[in-house]
């Protein structure tokens, strides 16, 4: 029987990209995957949802278009056409990674793997055997107690086959997916109401943040409800409705819950191998191996943030330990985050709360450049900022950003963070004008003491 160097279990973000990286290193690998090839990144989360966004915002651009002198009329949304568009970026991608795969010599297994043994996955009756196990078997969108799915009742994987715009609905959830959703059909023309437990929009963000998207929202007519919870949901032919807890009623088309991903790891043999779980997810170390000697563990399995390009480095790393090499651990604050909403909502770092904490309260000074003063960002016609946050002379331990597209620009953020530049370094390069860039570099310039477009 072949023992291969790797067997991965799950060809999503996590396991494809450890799959590649590992046959890059000249190892033997076998890849298993019960659906397609690519995960949930690919098929249903991050490529769909982003599609599904920038249809939003062509929708957006042609209702606005008279502010900008151009005269055009939003005639209606045409779902099975954007779905085709949608379809069409997945397919092509699906088969790039598809030829990748192949072309890296990567045995590549269709079908549901589970662990037997610390060396050994069963696949359709048949045993897979490797000197390494990687466990990336993902995750699922979980519901609520008593909150079933089906018909009106919708997770993500229902909402982005959607073939028509809903009237109105109902998201409970206000993290990533659910405001995601909720600028989605906002733009599409439906009502949207979004309910969410913890005070605050998109939670996991800096406070400031959050505030920014709320006031965004509001200026949509996008409808929400914080720090109240969900008490129960009935369905009938018409309508979803919605009780909380402290007895109000909503009514929509369609209820989407986005409350959080569990871990994919039920009866799959982990824990009967020794793996050591906790309420579901596999607990590794920070060279991501599991209890057990030889077997990893990459992806939305592990606890922290549920992210693709997460999973991406957690899968290079893991192939690099295999290989003999010594790759430089994963800071996991240093993981750039993006909910693409309009407007969009970036960070990396500490956010100032956490930063007061972790560094001291008065050991922590931050400033807040407004896009107000931004160029492209008048020209764009968005609103929004970029808050800084250093360690009082010391270097940038945050950087957050609300505005239009400013997803775009967490990468160099993530370089000031990672590479722990000062702003008086940062403030020393060049910023183009007039792109939204530039914004970050005056919001270096006035922490470094020399503002230039901006007010102090
Ligand atoms: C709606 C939505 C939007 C998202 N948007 C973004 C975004 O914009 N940016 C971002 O970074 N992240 C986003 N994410 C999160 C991202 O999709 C995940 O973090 C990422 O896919 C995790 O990768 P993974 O490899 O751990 O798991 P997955 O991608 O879930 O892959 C796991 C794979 O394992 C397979 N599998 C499971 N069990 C078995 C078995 N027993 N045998 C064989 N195969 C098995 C599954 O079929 C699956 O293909 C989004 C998620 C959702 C749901």
């Amino acid at each position: 029987m072949t023992v291969h160097d790797v067997v991965i279990l799950g060809g999503g973000s996590g396991g494809y990209a450890c799959a590649l990286r590992a046959s890059q290193l000249g190892l033997s690998v076998a890849l298993i995957e019960k659906g397609k090839l690519g995960g949930t990144c690919l098929h249903n989360g991050c490529i769909p949802t982003k599609a599904l966004l920038h249809a939003a915002e062509v929708a957006d651009s042609t209702r606005e278009s008279a502010a900008f002198g151009v005269r055009a009329t939003l005639e209606g949304i045409d779902m099975p056409q954007v779905n085709a568009y949608k379809d069409g970026v997945i397919s092509r991608l699906y088969k790039g990674l598809q030829g990748l795969v192949k072309s890296r010599g990567i045995t590549y297994i269709e079908g549901e793997g589970r662990l037997v043994s610390p060396t050994t996955v069963e696949v359709n009756g048949e045993r897979v055997e490797g000197r390494h196990v990687v466990l990336a078997t993902g995750s699922y969108a979980r519901s609520l107690p008593g909150l079933d799915i089906g018909g009106r009742i919708l997770t993500s994987d229902q909402a982005l086959a959607l073939d028509y715009v809903p009237r109105s609905v109902i998201v409970l959830g206000g993290g990533v997916i659910g405001v995601e959703f909720a600028s989605v059909w906002t733009s599409f023309g439906a009502e949207v109401t979004i309910v969410e437990a913890l005070p605050r929009l998109v939670p996991a963000e800096d406070e400031a943040s959050s505030k920014a998207l709320e006031r965004a929202f509001r200026k949509r007519k996008i409808t929400f409800s914080t720090g109240i919870r969900f008490a129960s949901a009935t369905q009938d032919a018409d309508s979803v409705t919605v009780t909380l807890e402290d007895g109000t009623t909503l009514t929509a088309d369609l209820l989407l819950v986005a409350v959080g991903r569990g871990p994919s790891t039920a009866d799959l043999g982990y824990e009967a191998n020794g793996v050591t779980m906790e309420r579901g997810w596999v607990i590794v170390d920070d060279h991501l191996r599991t209890s057990v000697p030889g077997v990893f563990a990459v992806g939305d399995i592990t606890p922290g943030l549920q992210l693709a390009h997460r999973g991406f480095q957690q899968g290079i790393f893991v192939a690099e330990v295999i290989g003999g090499l010594n790759p430089a651990v994963i800071d996991e604050t240093a993981i750039p985050r993006v909910t693409y909403c309009e407007p969009e909502v970036a960070s990396v770092g500490y956010n100032e709360a956490a930063a007061r904490e972790k560094f001291g309260t008065d050991n922590v000074a931050v400033y807040e450049y407004n896009l107000g003063g931004n160029g492209k960002s008048q020209i764009l016609g968005t609103a929004g900022f970029i808050k800084l946050v250093r360690q009082v002379d010391g270097p940038v331990v945050g950087v957050h950003m609300v505005g239009s597209r400013v997803g775009e620009l967490i990468g160099e953020a993530q370089l000031i963070y990672a590479w722990e530049a000062y702003p008086e370094e940062v403030a020393t390069l060049i910023h183009a004008h007039p792109t939204q860039n530039e914004a970050l570099g005056e919001a270096h310039l006035a922490l470094a003491g020399k503002p230039l477009h901006a007010h102090s």
